[in-house]
């Protein structure tokens, strides 16, 4: 189940929520949405913030930072 992500249509000027979403990864390892507009059928693409990133097949295996030694409690 993926997200509804809205876009800007450039054709329709106004936003729509992209259909036929797929959630690529940039090269530069920033996650982004590709979709087409529901209305008029034009490509939609869209970069997401990295925390909503929704899949999590090819993530590096998280770190949980966990505070086990305080350092500096200011
Ligand atoms: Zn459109």
């Amino acid at each position: 189940m993926t997200d509804e992500i809205k876009a800007y249509c450039m054709k329709c000027k106004a936003e729509r929520v992209v259909s036929n979403v797929a959630i690529v990864t940039m090269k530069n390892g920033r996650p982004a949405a590709q979709g087409v507009c529901p209305v008029c059928g034009t490509k939609m693409f869209k970069f997401l913030p990295k925390a909503k990133a929704p899949v999590a097949e090819s993530a590096p295996a998280a770190e949980p930072t966990a505070p086990t030694e305080q350092q500096n409690p200011a």
